[in-house]
């Protein structure tokens, strides 16, 4: 057998189950496939900062499959549209007798594979999809009474339970050296159209899945314990910024479970029920794939549209210039304008952060949560669907388990809290440095301490906050 393994978000070789697979069946060899498909990405609103690490990512891989005799071959087109012919003539080209692929779970990615699957039975070519992305396949964590469930905690111990009943953390894969290269591997295109792929933080985020790895044990053996004590403050390392890793697939949720689990002091499955930083951190892998299991059960949040189908119905404002001061880290308030510089800078941004700018943006500008989700992901490194749409939506409390619409965060108190010595304010707002602390969380000593270059604030929180609450309040 002579196996083609067609990559998408799977940029890895380590623990990649259709890899795995291929390399285990192929007596005639294994050859891999990456199609670029810059407009289609346009499509799904993936910027620069997304598109040039995928791209130094598919370069890496490139060069990982070598040390296992396995060439990649690259193409480029359009659209999803033009894919499936693309996979089906490289299968046909160099007579595979069987093409293998991880499951992408959004809705097009969805449909791409389907008229793919069908175009190769229809040619006599084999193909076998694998659930790589997540620990458990979308479907496998359902209420007793049937159901997918939309409460995250409920949901998490059952996804603990399904865990356990297929025997806990899962075993790592490791694909096996090919007697023989089939081709040689292809070069990448050096452009894609409509990207800029200089605009990447390559200094930041190192591609390839062994620095991915590296990143993952050092947090592990050196931060993971203080995680739950850590992971709200913005100014400290207290994360384990994977996610960009993740969301390409350079490093799969079942090493990042192992990770945790062997710098657990204690045992499976226990460890995951409690409140300490490993804990902790296992729940975040879980809410991954809360969501990611929410875009199955769920199409339409793959089309723009809310969870919660009342929400349709609410009023936004929508003022442009709200938007955009609000893009550019312009709005008066520091802990907001800081946050965005973060992601306009970096491409990545503190979790707590996203929920406090994504609830300013949707309850005190009442700003359509889909404008911020668009930006979000123009922006973002680690641009998801479904963990985007998922914090967008819980921010906007038209989602599954969202904030309830009267729980509006004061950017204020949040700032004061969060980052109540300004440490991370002044890291990104240097024109702030001179403020003392206690004025960079309290609007009254700020108009009177900051520079005049520093905007006043868009709008007055408390007025805004009642403008949000009358507008769900009419739903
Ligand atoms: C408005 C908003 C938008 C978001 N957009 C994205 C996005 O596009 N891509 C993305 O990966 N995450 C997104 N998140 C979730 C979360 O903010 C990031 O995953 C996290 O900040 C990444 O940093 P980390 O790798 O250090 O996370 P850690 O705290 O170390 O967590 C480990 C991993 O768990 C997963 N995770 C953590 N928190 C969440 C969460 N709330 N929902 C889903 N998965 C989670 C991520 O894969 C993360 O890498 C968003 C959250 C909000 C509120």
């Amino acid at each position: 057998m002579r196996t083609l393994v067609w990559f998408r978000s799977d940029l890895r070789c380590q623990d990649n189950l259709a890899l795995h697979y291929a390399t285990d069946v192929s007596e005639r060899g294994v050859v891999g496939l990456f199609v670029f498909c810059p407009k289609q990405w346009q499509d799904h609103d993936w910027g620069n900062p997304k598109v040039g690490f995928l791209h130094r990512n598919v370069q890496a891989l490139s060069e990982a499959l070598e040390a296992y005799n396995i060439p990649l071959l690259i193409r480029t087109c359009e659209t999803f549209q033009d894919t499936p012919d693309i996979v089906l003539d490289v299968a046909r080209s160099l007579e595979c007798d069987k093409v293998v692929f991880n499951k992408e779970y959004e809705i097009n990615e969805r449909r791409r594979d389907k008229a793919a699957v069908e175009a190769l039975a229809e040619a006599g070519i084999a193909y076998q999809g694998f659930d790589d992305s997540v620990l458990l396949e979308p479907g496998s964590v359902q209420k007793k009474e049937g159901g997918d469930y939309s409460v995250f905690t409920p949901y998490k111990k059952t996804w603990i339970q399904v865990l356990n009943e297929r025997g806990g953390p899962p075993k790592l894969v490791e694909p096996k050296k090919q007697n023989k290269k089939v081709c040689d591997a292809e070069e990448l295109p050096e452009t894609l159209d409509g990207y800029d792929l200089s605009d990447d933080r390559d200094d930041l985020w190192v591609a390839g899945e062994a620095h991915a790895l590296e990143r993952l044990e050092k947090f592990a053996a050196q931060r993971i314990h203080k995680y739950d004590d850590c992971r709200d403050i913005p100014s400290v390392n207290g994360t384990s910024t994977i996610s960009p890793y993740l969301a390409l697939g350079v490093v799969s949720p079942r090493q990042c479970l192992a990770a945790a689990v062997e710098n657990a002091d204690a045992t499976w499955p226990e460890l995951a029920l409690g409140n300490d930083g490993v804990s902790v951190w296992i729940s975040e892998l879980i809410w991954r794939e809360f969501y990611r299991h929410l875009l199955v059960a769920c199409p339409r949040l793959s089309m723009d549209q809310p969870f919660q189908e009342k929400t349709k119905e609410l009023v936004w404002r929508n003022n442009e210039e709200e938007f955009q001061a609000w893009c550019d880290g312009e709005t008066g308030y520091p802990i907001i304008d800081a946050a965005i510089k973060q992601l306009n800078q970096t491409g990545w941004m503190h979790n707590r952060l996203r929920m406090i700018v994504a609830m300013f943006l949707t309850k005190q500008l009442l700003v359509d949560w889909r404008w911020g989700e668009r930006y979000f992901m123009q922006r973002l490194v680690d641009g998801d669907l479904a963990a985007n749409n998922g914090g967008w939506q819980w921010s906007a409390s038209t989602g599954t388990d969202a904030a309830p619409y009267f729980r509006i965060f004061n950017p204020w108190s949040q700032g004061k809290r969060f980052d109540g010595k300004g440490e991370f304010i002044r890291r990104f707002l240097p024109e702030l440095s001179d403020v003392p602390a206690s004025a960079l969380h309290d609007p009254d000593k700020l108009a009177q301490k900051k520079p005049s270059s520093y905007p006043d604030p868009v709008c007055d929180h408390k007025t805004a906050r009642e403008r949000a609450l009358q507008a769900f309040k009419s739903l």
